[in-house]
């Protein structure tokens, strides 16, 4: 459902409507907006488009200019008598550009449009990762772009959000890699994520793309999906077009079923700690045609502090979170799967650490390392493998935090001030899973409205 609020989160519907959001105003209260969440009817951008290069760029610029066309996107090339315009977002275009003083004219004319940016508008900078070989000058003008980014993303307000697509070993702007990555972050798709760069390498082009069923004849195997977020990437892979076989432990089979009756999908009761859990999958998959996208998305939290951690939650931790997904992809690689697409969940404390969260911490800092690894084994078998690591989301697990801590993790959320929802973290999933992501390998993207705290 597009422009939903987070249902447990009180505070942005009441800032949001009538008589609240007059005091809160008054007040000068956070007031996190209502964030745009995808809708098949709804148009792909809040507002016209203006795409900005520099000088050197301006090629690259106009042809990611004519795909936005191709989308029934209303692109402008210039801030000419536009003044009334509220914009949809606004591509920053300097792959080309070899001095930092080169980019400053386009950098200040996108900033003179923020005060013009609608709510839920979105800022998307295209460049290239610096690489060995270049001279200072252009590695310096390249890295820049990054630390802006990550920067802008902080300075926008209403929802709006800002993200980079970082081009790799040679891709073209105007590749499908570099166009599907762009299209997700100008979309309501990427509502919760915010001030990322990710890296984007070619990959061959395809012969046609379908934007609305991007997952069509694709088969999809998703651990952990009885409830949370494991649920709502089920939904949306299958939204998307894929058959889908849901996993869960035993004791969750009830909710497991309803899941897969929801989704017209494949219930499958599986604890993924088992020594033959790929094998399993391979089964289960065997009768629809073959597995195409494994989501690894099971996962527990054993809190404690490391001086009274007991040996049975450390492991209990490690073992679901970390050491399933090692065996399950070892098996997978020994049958030798084609075209595989696997995604595994991580979370900001792998990367930010928590306390409290040692053994979970390890355990997601260990799928970002696994992720790196596997990535050049999958895509000798044409596949990718990439990890999506979410912030504070909305969930089972984070309504059992205590109420002030919640409250407190939600509105230092640099610019959005507020939890993101399980379909945010569904949207990141379905969009790395995507033939249009191919080139998109070895990354970890964040969900988590540019914020560290969680797990
Ligand atoms: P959740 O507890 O609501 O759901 C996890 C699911 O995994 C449950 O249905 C559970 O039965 C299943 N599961 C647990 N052990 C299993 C096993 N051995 N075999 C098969 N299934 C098993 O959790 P959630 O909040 O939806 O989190 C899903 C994933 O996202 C986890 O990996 C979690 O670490 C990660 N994550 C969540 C957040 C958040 O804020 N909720 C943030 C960062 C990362």
């Amino acid at each position: 459902m597009a422009d939903q609020p987070a249902p447990s989160d009180k505070y942005t519907v009441a800032v949001n409507r009538g008589f609240t959001k007059t005091i809160a105003k008054k007040l000068g209260l956070p007031r996190p907006a209502i964030l745009r969440r995808y809708a098949a009817d709804a148009p792909l951008t809040v507002g016209p488009v203006l795409v900005v290069s520099d000088g050197a760029s301006a090629g690259d610029a106009d042809a990611i200019a004519k795909s936005l066309g191709s989308w029934d996107v209303d692109v402008r090339r210039s801030t000419e008598g536009a003044d009334d315009v509220r914009w949809g977002g606004v591509v920053l275009v300097g792959t080309a550009a070899e001095s930092p003083e080169a980019v400053s004219e386009a950098v200040l004319t996108l900033g003179g449009t923020l005060r013009r940016l609608a709510g839920n508008g979105r800022v998307v900078v295209i460049s290239r990762a610096p690489e060995a070989g270049d001279s200072p000058a252009v590695a310096a003008t390249r890295a820049g772009f990054e630390g802006f980014t990550r920067s802008v993303g902080k300075e926008l307000r209403a929802g709006a959000t800002a993200n980079g697509v970082q081009l790799t070993g040679g891709a073209a702007a105007d590749s499908i890699s570099a166009l599907g990555a762009l299209r997700f972050f100008l979309s309501a798709k990427s509502a919760y994520v915010d001030g990322q760069v990710l890296p984007v390498g070619p990959a061959d082009d395809l012969d046609d793309v379908d934007w609305q069923q991007p997952l069509a004849g694709k088969v999809a195997v998703v651990t952990g999906a009885a409830r949370g977020i494991g649920a709502a990437i089920a939904r949306t892979l299958a939204r998307d077009g894929a058959k889908v076989v849901v996993v869960d432990v035993p004791a969750a089979g009830e909710s497991l079923a309803a899941v897969a009756n929801e989704i017209k999908g494949t219930a499958v009761q599986l604890d993924v700690t088992a020594a033959d859990a790929g094998t399993k999958i391979l089964e289960a998959t065997r009768h629809l045609g073959g597995l195409d996208i494994l989501v690894h998305n099971a996962g527990i939290l054993r809190d404690k502090l490391l001086a009274n951690m007991k040996p049975a939650q450390w492991d209990a931790v490690i073992a679901v979170n970390l050491a399933s997904q090692l065996r399950i992809n070892e098996q997978l690689l020994a049958a030798g799967v084609e075209g595989l697409r696997i995604v595994s969940l991580a979370s900001t404390s792998g990367i930010a650490g928590n306390k409290g969260q040692t053994n979970y911490a390890y355990s997601k800092s260990g799928v970002i390392g696994h992720t790196a690894a596997t990535a050049p084994l999958v895509a000798e078998l044409g596949g990718t493998a990439n990890a999506v690591a979410p912030g504070f989301i909305e969930t089972e697990m984070t309504r059992s935090i205590p109420f002030a801590t919640r409250e407190v993790g939600r509105r230092i959320i640099p610019s959005l001030q507020q939890g993101g929802l399980p379909i945010d973290v569904a949207e990141a999933i379905a969009f790395l899973s995507s033939p249009v992501a191919r080139g998109v390998n070895g990354q970890v993207l964040r969900v988590c409205g540019q914020s560290m705290l969680g797990k």
